[in-house]
């Protein structure tokens, strides 16, 4: 069985440290390629050193959400864009998309938004997509994007947690669904139930680790290895087996991300 895990951030403090042992693990859980994402674009060089690093690790440059209200500007589009004509390591911009849950900087993260969706677009690059309490609002944006250019937009929904009424309206835009760690949760009935109606060839699985860790690890540090939880979780809900979902997913992620699709892991 072989599994991507289409979001991570390994960069981070708390699994960088012991990047080494984290990454036996995710060869053991039989990782083969992960999709590192990006918060803000400087972390891109960090990044791309790690994806140079290890074969299977490839990554994305973008501006989080979050983040738009204290760093997006014209230029950093820019830099966005260079950053990732630079190397065939990128696969993706993001992360980037709307997070309104407790914040006040929708301007800014509505055109920060709508520099991604050009530069994503001018780059034939899928986009990972964090939308947060702004479905709405983020479907409208893609929505008005794909009415004015004549090759549509990719990209992945990614820590999908919208009920299946927002979900349609992503699948009706050609966009992937990506589940994490929060399809795993007792409470996640309204995630499972989206999970149901994805098809299967538009399923994609992710950690977003160190984040929201799946049962039975909720709570604590996550990691990649984690994936196949997240897997074995969605499989169960989909009434499918492990093998298939895995083989469905890593499918999906190769041809989204433009991945290779050899078997094993990418030999250093
Ligand atoms: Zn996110
Ligand atoms: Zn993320």
């Amino acid at each position: 069985m072989r599994l991507i895990d289409t979001h991570v951030h390994v960069n981070f403090p708390a699994l960088k440290g012991e990047i080494e042992s984290v990454r036996e693990r995710w060869l053991q859980a039989g990782v083969e390629r992960l999709v590192h994402s990006c918060v803000s674009p400087g972390e891109f060089d960090e990044i791309l050193g790690l994806s140079v690093q290890f074969p299977e690790l490839y990554c994305a440059v973008g501006l989080h959400p979050l983040e738009a209200d204290r760093q997006w500007t014209e230029g950093l589009g820019t830099q966005i864009a260079q950053m990732a004509a630079s190397s065939n390591r990128v696969v993706a911009i993001g992360e980037t998309g709307l997070d309104f849950y407790k914040s006040e900087s929708r301007r800014q993260q509505l055109e920060s938004l709508e520099a991604h969706m050009e530069i994503a677009h001018r780059l034939d690059l899928p986009m990972i997509v964090h939308c947060r309490d702004a479905a709405p609002e983020m479907a409208e944006a893609l929505r008005r994007f794909q009415s004015r250019v004549s090759t549509p937009l990719r990209g992945v929904m990614h820590c999908w947690g919208g009920t299946p009424e927002e979900t349609d309206w992503f699948l009706d835009l050609g966009f992937y669904i990506s589940f994490s760690g929060t399809v795993t949760f007792k409470n996640a009935s309204t995630i499972r139930d989206s999970a149901r109606m994805v098809p299967a060839d538009r399923l994609l699985v992710e950690t977003d680790c160190p984040f929201l860790a799946p049962v039975p690890h909720r709570g604590k540090r996550n990691e990649p290895a984690f994936v196949l939880q997240v897997a074995r979780h969605l499989a169960e809900a989909r009434e499918e087996s492990l093998d298939l979902l895995a083989e469905t997913t890593f499918t999906n992620a190769v041809s989204l991300f433009g991945l290779p699709d050899t078997a094993g892991p990418i030999a250093s």
